[in-house]
């Protein structure tokens, strides 16, 4: 594997639509497993292929949920008597890899968070985003496969699924600002 350079604006293959994947072939196994590697050292959650330069309906996401009853739980163990703050349940990250993304059903709430992009560094914008997608596609071998995603992950695909449409954040933001450091934490 090899890391790739991530291209930023104004870089025009991020502003292209993104010709559809069609070959499932050694080279787009390569081309995965390079924005793979090149997501996670960034670090970030969410790769598309135009931001290392390919102009593919390409995109990686590795995100880990956490689940919804943590805050029960770090509680209960509180009224425990433990001194020591619970760990916090080890959530494994989850890997996509997407060829042609579409999204095919959405919720109809929409909510706003901040986000960053890896090829947009030094500023990010308040954008809204539907609080459930689903997403269908092709997993790396070119099967069909549909995911449903809701919360953080589905801001990704929305993000990344963007991406492979020429479409950036700046472009549907409410405002875009220069982050203090504790704000960019989730590139993609
Ligand atoms: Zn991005």
């Amino acid at each position: 594997m090899t890391l790739r350079t991530i291209v930023t604006l104004p870089d025009p293959v991020l502003r292209r639509k993104a010709r559809p994947v069609s070959s499932f072939d050694k080279n787009l196994q390569t081309l995965i497993d390079d924005m793979i590697e090149t997501m996670r050292q960034a670090p970030g959650v969410g790769l598309a292929a135009p931001q290392v330069g390919m102009s593919d309906r390409l995109i990686v996401v590795e995100y880990a949920e956490q689940p919804e009853d943590d805050e029960d739980e770090a509680t209960a163990s509180a009224q425990a008597g433990s001194q020591v703050a619970p760990p916090r349940k080890e959530v494994k990250p989850k890997l996509y890899v997407i060829a042609n993304p579409e999204i095919v059903k959405t919720s109809g709430e929409m909510v706003t968070g901040v986000e960053g992009c890896l090829s947009i560094p030094g500023l990010v914008g308040e954008v809204e985003r539907y609080t459930m997608v689903q997403v269908k596609g092709q997993n790396r071998r070119g099967q069909p496969m549909k995911v449903k995603a809701e919360g953080w992950l589905a801001r990704i695909f929305q993000h990344e699924i963007d991406h492979v449409n020429g479409v950036v954040f700046p472009d549907r933001a409410l405002r875009v600002w220069k982050p203090e450091p504790e704000e960019v934490e989730k590139l993609a």
